[in-house]
């Protein structure tokens, strides 16, 4: 009988991904600061990769990566075959490899963390590798695809769920137009997250072969304004909603009409693309604040992309959040990486007013202090103020960077269209069909804010659900169904 080979367990030799030094990072708002693996560190880092035969890490994935296959090629010096596994799957490896929250998805299951406090395959790190080393290496990358179908889909948001819906259905050979209302593709990917965190060459790269694969995008055209839902849904088979949730929101506190108050969309819009669009953001035009004093609202992704570009714009920054990091929505490794950059972080504090001057101008944000208490039924501890805390935090600008709010523009004149009460699209079954024949919904419209990954999921199992519906004809709505596998 063939001996087992003995498997070695490098529970603890992970090769953190090399980071900018924090003084030369800070000087530069369009430069990514982590500055991903080379080839011998990625080799490295796939061979303490066991792959496991049942990998965990792949259920833990929003799209089920396969990354025992997609990391046995990078073990195998096979970049290219790597990739291919990648994009069976997924549109957007290279982007993901950097903005997912990996420590939360593929890599918590690692089996390596199990025993003796182990640290994961760096699954993100090794997946943005083999992504950026394709669109380094020159290679005209074309998917493949299969036989023109005759059949058309009609897709509202070129964000990351009506992209991925895209392509996917490309590759089956259905004729696919993305109708996106701004003058750019990319939704959040490119608008929201700064180019300190990703590249915009990797997110350009994915997005050409999505193009490459017949994918008609048409930006500027806002549905709902510019051309009507109907027409839409006239032109094509079928119609994919992926417009987001994304308007830009303020808290309702006093003092928050002043000048120099910012919703986090409008000022992320001006900083990333210098366009600020109305449907997104109610600041008709933002003055970026440069070496001034800036305190952004809030404990999320969009918090801490606000704080990242504050500091980059010469800004002294603060931090105001009403809860603690440990129960904060971003990375942990974000906060450490802010803080390096000289960001003041005030935990467990709450703005209760915007304070200005005689001119209507910014001077400071009143705060009290809170502490977590139990909650009754039995959530996440509650935050509450603590008496006689208040205190001023002397600033120039706020930014607010406490959730995005419903936009539904493209499709809240659609004839008896179930949309719930906070204006999104929740109301879709587990195969993304909206309770009107042929309309499909999917990500940020459906769940009201969740991740790029799961976002790109949903357009996968969307896709997959179009697909059947234009080969099958069969439209049930509702009805008891195996939820669709990414
Ligand atoms: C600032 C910020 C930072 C984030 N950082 C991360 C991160 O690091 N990692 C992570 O995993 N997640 C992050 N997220 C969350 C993630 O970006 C979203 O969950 C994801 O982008 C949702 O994808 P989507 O395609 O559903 O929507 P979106 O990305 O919002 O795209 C929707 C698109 O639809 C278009 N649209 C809207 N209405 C219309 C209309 N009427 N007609 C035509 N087009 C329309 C919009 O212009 C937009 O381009 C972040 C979110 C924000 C706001
Ligand atoms: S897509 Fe995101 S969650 Fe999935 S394997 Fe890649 S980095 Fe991990």
């Amino acid at each position: 009988m063939k001996k087992r080979k003995k498997v070695v367990y490098r529970r603890h030799d992970r090769n953190e991904m090399p980071l900018l030094d924090p003084e030369i990072r800070k000087k530069y708002l369009n430069k990514e600061y982590a500055l991903g693996y080379g080839h011998t560190v990625a080799l490295d880092e796939a061979d303490r990769c066991i792959l496991c035969k049942k990998a965990p890490c792949t259920p833990s994935c929003p799209v089920n990566s396969e990354m025992e296959k997609w990391i046995e090629e990078i073990q195998k010096q096979n970049v290219f075959e790597a990739y291919k596994i990648l994009r069976r799957n997924n549109p957007f490896s290279s982007v993901c490899g950097r903005v997912c929250p990996q420590e939360r998805l593929c890599e918590s299951t690692c089996v390596l963390t199990f025993k003796d406090n182990g640290l994961s395959v760096g699954i993100g790190g090794l997946e943005r590798f083999v992504g950026d080393s394709i669109r380094m290496s020159g290679i005209d990358w074309i998917d493949e695809k299969e036989p023109p179908t005759g059949k058309s889909v009609g897709i509202i948001g070129a964000g990351p769920a009506g992209l991925s819906a895209a392509y996917f259905l490309a590759r089956k050979g259905h004729d696919v137009t993305v109708y996106e209302a701004l003058p750019f593709a990319g939704g959040v990917m490119r608008y929201g997250i700064p180019e300190a965190r990703l590249d915009r060459r990797a997110l350009d790269f994915e997005i050409e072969l999505i193009k490459k694969l017949g994918v008609k995008i048409k930006t500027g055209v806002k549905v709902g304004v510019d051309i009507p839902f109907e027409d839409i849904r006239n032109a094509h088979d079928a119609v994919f909603i992926a417009a987001g949730s994304g308007r830009g929101k303020k808290m309702g506190i006093p003092g928050e009409d002043l000048k120099g108050v910012y919703t986090a969309i409008g000022y992320l819009m001006k900083v990333n693309t210098d366009y600020i669009d109305p449907m997104l953001a109610p600041e008709e035009d933002i003055e970026l604040p440069r070496n001034k004093r800036v305190a952004v609202i809030g404990g999320g992704f969009t918090a801490v992309d606000c704080l990242i570009t504050s500091v980059r714009l010469g800004n002294e920054t603060h931090l105001i959040y009403r809860r603690t990091r440990e129960t904060s929505s971003a990375r942990d490794e974000e906060w450490d990486h802010v803080a390096e950059e000289g960001v003041i972080l005030h935990w467990l504090t709450q703005p209760i007013e915007v304070i200005g001057n005689e001119k209507g101008e910014v001077v400071g944000l009143k705060c009290v202090k809170m502490e977590l208490v139990p909650d009754e039924k039995g959530g996440r501890p509650r935050p509450k103020p603590v008496e006689g805390s208040e205190h001023i935090i002397e600033c120039d600008v706020v930014i607010m960077a406490v959730g995005q709010g419903d936009n539904p523009t493209a499709y809240k004149d659609v004839p008896n269209l179930k949309i719930d009460k906070w204006n999104n699209l929740s109301t879709v079954d587990s195969k993304f069909r909206t309770n009107v024949e042929g309309i499909f919904a999917g990500g940020d419209v459906v769940n009201g804010g969740d991740t790029v990954v799961t976002a790109i999921a949903h357009g996968k199992k969307a896709a997959q659900s179009i697909h059947e519906y234009l080969t099958t004809g069969v439209w049930a709505y509702g009805e008891e169904e195996e939820e669709v596998k990414a």
